[in-house]
């Protein structure tokens, strides 16, 4: 596994592509990328997956529902945006340039925010009802763990919302080994039938 982010002396690219796609656990490979893009079996990336599935776990059907994404990183925001997209979700993608977050964030049935700065999104930027996903991980005046939403307020006005911490974080840790497993049994699927032939 490689945790990210590297020193700046080592080139991020060439190491994620020196990772084997049936090995990328964490689902950061190119190859992993544009499988999760076509619709194909791939490792998704561990924390977008987790979000998708605390959604399903609440039997939200996220067919034609308007979903706003709040970052645009490669391991949280784009894929984010991509496993909404592939459940027949619209998708609105927001980040540091957009003018007017909350003309955007108002409109979501969905609400994801992954920027990593806390109080961005506040009870005007939401929709009375809204589901609301914290990925952020950011440290209050108190040096105390909080995302990016101001959860006190936002709680009132979300028909869900989740906690920093002990919402989106441990999720992705869960997916982490779920992925993990699934590439254990498919190595040893591989090897039954390597034996075989
Ligand atoms: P990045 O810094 O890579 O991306 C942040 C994104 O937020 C960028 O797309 C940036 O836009 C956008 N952004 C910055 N400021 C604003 C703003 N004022 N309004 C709207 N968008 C803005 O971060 P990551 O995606 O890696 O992580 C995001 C947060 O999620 C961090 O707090 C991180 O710690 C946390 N995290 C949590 C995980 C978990 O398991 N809970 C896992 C991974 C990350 P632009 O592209 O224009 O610069």
């Amino acid at each position: 596994m490689v945790q990210l982010p590297l020193p700046g002396h080592i080139q991020e690219k060439a190491i994620i592509e020196a990772i084997s796609p049936e090995k990328d656990v964490d689902g950061f490979h190119p190859i992993n990328i544009g499988r999760m893009m076509t619709g194909q079996d791939a490792f998704l990336p561990c924390t977008p997956y987790g979000v998708m599935v605390m959604l399903e776990y609440i039997d939200y059907d996220l067919e034609g529902k308007h979903v706003v994404i709040v970052g645009r990183s490669n391991i949280v925001g784009k894929p984010a945006g991509q496993l909404f997209l592939n459940a027949n979700a619209t998708v609105t993608y927001c980040h540091s340039r957009t003018k007017d977050l909350a003309y955007y964030t108002k409109q979501a049935d969905v609400v994801v925010a992954a920027v990593g700065k806390r109080d961005t999104i506040t009870s005007d930027h939401i929709k009375e009802g809204a589901i609301v996903i914290d990925v952020g991980m950011n440290r209050n005046d108190e040096g105390k763990l909080c995302g990016d939403v101001a959860f006190d307020e936002v709680k009132n006005k979300a028909s869900y919302i989740t906690p920093v911490p002990k919402g989106v974080g441990p999720m992705t840790i869960t997916m982490l080994m779920k992925n993990t497993v699934k590439s254990a049994q498919k190595a040893l699927e591989q090897n039954k039938q390597a034996l075989k032939s």
